[in-house]
């Protein structure tokens, strides 16, 4: 047999491109394990505040938080956290629509708000006294060579590694899943996400809304300190039309779509705006490689579950890795990569598909149709256990997936 040469390069066990919210959630989840694993973020995060908060903003299921807990990030974030105990959807042509209580669920709340930065910078404060996790930032990879016994990685820096596995966790346009030549499917909504904090003339109450216009969903989730963040998703020209108006012109359409919601809006910060796409990598792993989050699928930002899928991802990847470990399998082998793969899939694609099926539902204008929605909503939320069900569901608590890695 042709023996390999040497790998070049200081070994690690773990390499993970991308330092966002999913690859921290890797490293933290591996974090007692003692792999030495390094983490390559390009820049540190930068918040886009908008009335004090920052304006992307993350609602992480119940499901999630229980996660959150267990491997220890919760305890920096529970007092920073909006908390959501109900939730109304309802369609911009019908009256009516459907509540979502926690307690329906025998749960305090279905989820919490989190800003991205505070969700980032707790992961980090979590991982910092972890001696074994290196996370180098600003820093880039300047080249990657897959070898049939492991990795090597180049830095930007000049350093050099090698290890058994890579992890892409460099989201939607994933540098790292270019290098390893994988296609994406793709569909462009051909819409823009307006984010922004605003202010309502009454308390939310822990309460989110969400309205499918004719024009797309509009979320209003509740923040700390009485404010509200919302997720106003716009075809291009709707949306650009409306990043154009003043605060006051702004504050005026939201009013006329919320329609009353928390007494109307009567504030409203700073907003920006990212395209919507939904993505789905024709391979989440290669030997040698694995991408998690937004790097292997993202997804229209309706139902708030794009980094929830991400966080579900690190964690199975993780309790793969350490299993591997245990029984002396190299974790970077596609059999160990494919068990990932299978767990992650089911999941990935029903969420995918229920966006999918969401969007098209509330897009179609017809007369018959809106009736019909309508109807079918009235009669989900008279449902009991179906609809108990679809909540245990969308909020994450029924997920088979590892809690703490053993
Ligand atoms: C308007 C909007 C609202 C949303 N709301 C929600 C919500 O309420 N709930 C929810 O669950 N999801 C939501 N999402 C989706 C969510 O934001 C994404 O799913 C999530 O950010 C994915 O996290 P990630 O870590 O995989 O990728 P990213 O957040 O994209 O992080 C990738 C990281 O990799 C780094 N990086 C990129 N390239 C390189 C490279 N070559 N080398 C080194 N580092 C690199 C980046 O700097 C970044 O830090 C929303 C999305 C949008 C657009």
């Amino acid at each position: 047999m042709k023996q390999q040469k040497a790998l070049q390069g200081e070994y690690v066990d773990l390499i993970i491109v991308g330092g966002g919210m999913v690859g921290l959630m890797l490293a933290v989840a591996l974090r007692h394990t003692g792999l030495h694993i390094v983490v390559i973020e390009r820049a540190e995060y930068q918040p886009m505040m908008s009335m004090g908060l920052d304006c992307r903003v993350s609602a992480i299921v119940q499901g999630n938080v229980n996660i959150l807990k267990s491997v220890g990030v919760w305890q920096y974030l529970q007092d920073k956290a909006g908390l959501m105990t109900s939730m109304r959807i309802w369609d911009g042509q019908e009256q009516g629509g459907i509540r979502y209580e926690a307690a329906e669920i025998g749960e305090d709340k279905l989820g919490v708000l989190v800003e991205n930065a505070t969700l980032i910078q707790a992961l980090q404060d979590t991982l910092k006294e972890s001696e074994n996790i290196e996370l180098l930032c600003p820093e880039s990879v300047a080249s990657v060579l897959w070898k049939r016994d492991g990795v090597e990685v180049a830095l930007e820096s000049g350093q050099t590694f090698n290890t058994p596995l890579i992890v892409g966790a460099d989201g939607g346009r994933s540098w790292l899943r270019e290098q390893a030549d994988i296609d994406v499917f793709s569909r462009d909504y051909a819409q823009k996400g307006i984010v922004a904090t605003v202010k309502s003339r009454f308390p939310h109450q822990n309460a989110a809304t969400q309205r499918f216009l004719d024009t797309g969903p509009l979320a209003l989730l509740p923040m700390q300190g009485d404010r509200c963040s919302i997720v106003w998703s716009a075809s291009n020209e709707r949306a650009d039309e409306l990043l154009a108006l003043s605060d006051e012109g702004f504050m005026d359409e939201l009013n006329l779509e919320v329609g009353g919601v928390f007494g109307g809006i009567v504030e409203v910060g700073k907003r920006a705006a990212f395209p919507l796409q939904a993505q789905l990598a024709r391979h989440i792993v290669r030997p040698r490689l694995a991408l998690i989050g937004d790097a292997a699928h993202s997804i229209h930002p309706l139902a708030g579950l794009g980094v929830n899928l991400g966080l579900r991802d690190a964690m199975v990847l993780a309790q793969e890795i350490v299993d591997a470990r245990k029984f002396g399998e190299d974790w970077g082998d596609i059999d160990v990569l494919s068990r990932y793969m299978k767990q992650r899939i089911p999941d990935v694609l029903m969420t995918m598909a229920s966006m999918e099926a969401l969007h098209r539902t509330f897009k179609v204008q017809l007369p018959m149709w809106i009736k019909l929605r309508g109807l079918g909503m009235k009669a989900l939320g008279n449902a009991g256990i179906v609809k108990q069900l679809l909540m245990k569901n969308a909020t994450g608590i029924n997920m088979p997936v590892p809690h703490t890695i053993e």
